[in-house]
């Protein structure tokens, strides 16, 4: 078996993604074409590209603008509201200068008061969210605010949103998280393909594509990498590395700190459960539902975010992922001042330690890299623990890769 790292070649075109979107939508110049602005997973595409617009995931994972955002808002506030904000009020996010429109959304407390500064800079359309999940009355609230979302990118293009594109588009939203997951899923395999860092990239493009059939074009390409370095026998680990699964706040490149510490010092970050990772790919919108924008309302509702309460979804979610990937272990990343996913962790902690028994490590961090010396001995420790669940998977028989 050979133990490489290696980055298939059309990996280059994942990396190169933030490029092609500007390309392609410069070729769009003149054709009326706009672009929304978004910045988290209840913002629902389809609805978006239904009325002609192209959404685009905002930046909001350096350190960089920073100080910038802290001119305005205070200084104890997560990393990645400040990011977005000072991206935006610096200019330096080309995705931002180049949208008509933002799309927010009244997730957390910090967030939904930053969108007033934010609003400010560009049209804003806030989406307010209810804050369960289950309750009927949260869902009818829910369904009203698709709607509005609807009239509002409909005024915001002067397009008019035409159902049967609406079920277009969700078919091909729906397509794309199915591919999404299934390259997830070749990590699931003993043999993993990737590093945590290579999927990392890969899944950050969800968000960031303007014609979705090339995307799904693209997708299905990696698919066929992945499947002939499996016939190959890659590895992107040795055997024995403890795998991990990385859950909590969105991390992406920029802020992918943590991430790329397990690895360095030696766990393969086999399954990523946050936002850019696998969280929403299995919640598909019901194709067959007369209503489209109910069937959207059902499916974003369910989005296993802490911003709800109860978030069962998530513990159910990781519990599946537990089994599927085979995990060591299961680090909890939180960026600080984010109070729903610290109070969280403590819950993710119990369920993971006590009704799996593997060990669990909950990191409370910023962008900024001054406690990386830190948490390179805490991971150290942590992966020496998950190590030995590893070994004693990799004494018991192997899954063939068709089994997972
Ligand atoms: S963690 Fe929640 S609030 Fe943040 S991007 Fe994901 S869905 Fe949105
Ligand atoms: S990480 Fe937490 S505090 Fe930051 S934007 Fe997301 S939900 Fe809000």
């Amino acid at each position: 078996m050979e133990s490489i790292a290696l980055k298939p070649d059309c990996f280059k075109k994942f990396e190169n993604a933030g490029e092609r979107f500007q390309l392609d939508m410069a070729e769009l110049e003149g054709s009326g074409r706009k672009v929304a602005g978004v910045y988290c997973l209840f913002a629902p595409s389809e609805i978006v590209r239904a009325a002609g617009a192209v959404p685009v995931s905002l930046c909001g994972k350096k350190e960089k603008p920073i100080a910038e955002a802290e001119r305005t808002l205070p200084p104890n506030l997560c990393p990645l509201i400040k990011s977005s904000y000072g991206f935006a009020v610096s200019d330096t996010c080309p995705y931002f200068v180049g949208s008509d429109f933002l799309i927010g959304e009244t997730t957390c407390d910090g967030k939904k008061k930053m969108y007033e500064f934010m609003g400010r800079l560009k049209p804003l359309h806030l989406m307010h969210l209810p804050y369960t999940t289950s309750e009927q009355h949260a869902l009818d609230f829910w369904y009203r605010e698709i709607l509005r979302l609807g009239k509002f990118v409909e005024e915001a293009t002067g397009w008019t949103i035409d159902k049967d594109h609406l079920r277009f588009q969700i078919r091909i939203h729906n397509q794309i998280r199915k591919l999404a997951r299934r390259i997830a899923r070749f990590q699931a395999a003993d043999r993993v393909l990737v590093s945590g860092s290579v999927m990392m990239t890969v899944m950050e493009t969800k968000s960031c594509f303007v014609h979705p059939e090339a995307y799904v074009e693209l997708l299905q390409e990696f698919i066929s990498e992945l499947e002939a370095m499996d016939a190959a026998g890659y590895s992107a680990f040795e055997p024995g590395a403890p795998r991990i699964l990385l859950t909590g706040c969105p991390v992406g490149n920029g802020s992918d700190k943590v991430l790329r510490m397990i690895e360095q010092c030696g766990g393969a970050v086999v399954c990523l459960e946050n936002c850019s990772g696998i969280k929403g790919l299995e919640l598909l919108v019901d194709e067959d539902e007369e209503d489209p924008y109910l069937a959207i309302a059902r499916r974003y509702l369910q989005t296993p975010c802490s911003c709800m309460t109860p978030n069962n979804g998530r513990l159910a979610l990781l519990d599946d992922l537990i089994g599927e990937y085979r995990i060591d272990g299961v680090v909890d990343l939180t960026w600080q001042c984010c109070h729903t996913y610290n109070i969280e962790a403590r819950l993710v902690g119990e369920s993971v330690e006590n009704r799996h028994g593997l060990p669990f490590l909950h990191v409370e961090t910023d962008y900024s890299g001054s406690d990386v010396e830190q948490l390179r001995t805490r991971i150290e420790a942590f992966l020496e623990i998950a190590g030995w669940n590893a070994s004693a998977r990799t004494a018991a028989p192997q899954r063939p890769r068709n089994a997972v």
